[in-house]
């Protein structure tokens, strides 16, 4: 079995660290109902993207 030669030092294991940290997640307000959505995403609540109608919601 393949083991490290050496132990990570502490200061090793916070370099590799620091990329883990997680992102917010991207959001804009759709333009037709004001619902908070992901761009380049259909509106979840009104089926609108682009200033169209393309999914139909039902009320
Ligand atoms: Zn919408």
């Amino acid at each position: 079995m393949a083991v490290p030669k050496r132990k990570t030092t502490p200061s090793r294991r916070g370099m590799r660290r620091s990329h883990d940290a997680l992102k917010v997640e991207a959001f804009h307000e759709c333009p037709n109902c004001g619902e908070l959505k992901r761009p380049h995403n259909l509106c979840n609540a009104c089926g609108h993207y682009n200033g169209r109608e393309i999914v139909a919601v039902e009320i």
